[in-house]
């Protein structure tokens, strides 16, 4: 008999003969019957099944406990009780694995800080069933958004000889004994003899490559790991992270938000289209605004205003409505999540895409505005997130990059193969930056960032 897994199970009209397979969530029952709720990970919703005593041995009862792994074979029946349509009526089991007592699964209810500390288990729970399905769920949506729209998936590379734009501290990659480094006469890590020929570290962003794409195939789209090594033990980052980075020839700053605001609809609308039950789940356990904020999200449009009319929103907040804010605000600064929170939360009760930003506290290769002083970035800001996606349009002229590059001092011999791009038929170019598990915060409403993927990395923490 083929097995068959529980969502489709749940779907079936009762009366056939069925197979399923799964891990025990509960046992209840007295000694004429107990009850099984089965769950196998295909769905958020258990399927019961009903074991009369005279039919099963005392034995085999007793190995069947929370955790434990299980076949049953049996009549899928109308379900008397409340809360399922079918049950599976058992007429045979077999037990693939127990879990005794020690398994640590056994009360609902535990806190996200316990669950952390066996990350190797909580898949298993039904908070983490949801999180990873609907993981997954907007996985495939971003690539099925990106590749109707004929972009071209690139794989861009993980280890990487170049600080991409300083986006963050870079975990270094060597194969050098650490206990005998060799050294250069005058006394620095001889990289020559490393790996590479050379000092390598993990990509904080494939962006530079994506661009080199871009010149090539027109419109491009990056998703994979990044790693940043900064000591920022917030709840929205990791030290390893997914991100999508879409690249795209001939689109000015206007046609990027364009983009942006219809990726992360398209995002919203399919986790409220296919996964349903997850998210209500998440709705009713955790966020009681959960599904109502993601509703709201593809109802408006994303407010648009500038850096500068921004700070000055936050002045007059400051100034005139009696908000606090723990960092200042004043022109120039880099907006905290606090201000950013404001602006979405209390102001514009909207996403809001926030551009030309002062080229100070942005990186090397956004295109100058003609004010000489701001470039043409975005950054896109979401209720309950802050900052979701950071964007712009690039500088295309060779001799503007030029000068900015030597105007900031940075070390262009690792660059000679970006600036190509501007020498050999430039062209006006844009793109941007999600953060895979910012998104995912936002859909799940989780509120920690370790709690959306399988296995987070932060700081002091790299167990499983
Ligand atoms: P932040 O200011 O929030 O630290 P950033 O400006 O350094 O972010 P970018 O370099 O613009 O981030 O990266 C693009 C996107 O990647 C961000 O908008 C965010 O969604 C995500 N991101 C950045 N750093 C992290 C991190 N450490 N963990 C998870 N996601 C991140
Ligand atoms: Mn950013």
């Amino acid at each position: 008999m083929k097995r068959l897994k529980v969502k489709e199970l749940l779907a079936l009209e009762p009366g056939c003969d069925v197979l399923a397979k799964g891990w025990v969530r509960t046992k209840r029952g007295n000694k004429n019957v107990s009850f099984i709720a089965l769950n196998d990970g295909s769905t958020i919703n258990n399927i019961q099944i009903v074991c009369d005593a005279v039919k099963f041995d005392e034995e085999l009862m007793k190995q069947i406990g929370t955790g434990a792994c299980i076949a049953v074979k049996g009549r899928l029946v109308a379900s008397m009780g409340s809360g399922q349509a079918v049950e599976i009526q058992a007429d045979e089991i077999e037990v693939y694995g127990t879990a005794d007592a020690t398994y640590p699964l056994q009360k609902k209810g535990h806190s996200m800080e316990f669950l952390r500390e066996i990350a190797h288990l909580r898949p298993r729970t039904n908070t983490f069933g949801a999180v990873l399905r609907i993981r997954h769920a907007m996985a495939f949506a971003i690539h099925d958004f990106f590749n109707s729209k004929g972009f071209c998936y690139l794989h861009t590379p993980l280890i990487t000889a170049s600080d991409a734009e300083g986006a963050g501290a870079m975990f270094q990659v060597t194969t050098l004994d650490l206990d005998n480094v060799p050294k250069t006469e005058d006394g620095k890590v001889d990289f020559s003899s490393d790996f590479f020929g050379r000092q390598t570290s993990l990509t904080v962003s494939g962006q530079l490559e994506g661009e080199l794409g871009a010149m090539a195939l027109g419109d491009i789209y990056t998703f994979g790991p990044t790693f940043r090594a900064e000591n920022s033990n917030t709840p929205r980052h990791l030290a390893e992270f997914w991100m999508i980075e879409p690249e795209m020839a001939f689109y000015d700053i206007k046609d990027n938000m364009d983009l942006a605001e219809e990726f992360i609809k398209h995002c919203v609308r399919y986790a409220l289209d296919n996964c349903a039950d997850d998210i209500k789940f998440l709705n009713d356990m955790f966020d009681k605004e959960l599904i109502a904020r993601l509703q709201g999200v593809l109802k408006d449009s994303f407010v648009r205003l500038t850096y500068t009319e921004g700070i000055k929103i936050l002045e007059d907040a400051v100034a005139n409505k009696g908000v606090k804010f723990e960092y200042p605000v004043g022109w120039g600064i880099d907006l905290q999540s606090e201000h950013e929170r404001y602006l979405v939360e209390q102001h514009f009760r909207k996403p809001v895409i926030l551009t030309d930003y002062p080229k100070e506290i942005k990186a090397f290769y956004m295109k100058m505005n003609d004010d000489g002083k701001t470039v043409r970035a975005m950054d896109v800001l979401f209720p309950k997130i802050g900052e979701i996606i950071g964007g712009s349009q690039r500088e295309e002229s060779l001799e503007k990059l030029e000068k900015v590059i030597a105007d900031r001092k940075m070390d262009t011999r690792n660059l000679w193969w970006y600036l190509d791009t501007r020498r050999f038929g430039t062209a006006p170019h844009s793109g941007f930056g999600l953060g895979f598990e910012r998104l995912l915060m936002f859909v799940t409403g989780m509120t920690n960032i370790r709690d959306v993927i399988p296995f987070p990395r932060t700081p002091k923490n790299a167990e499983f």
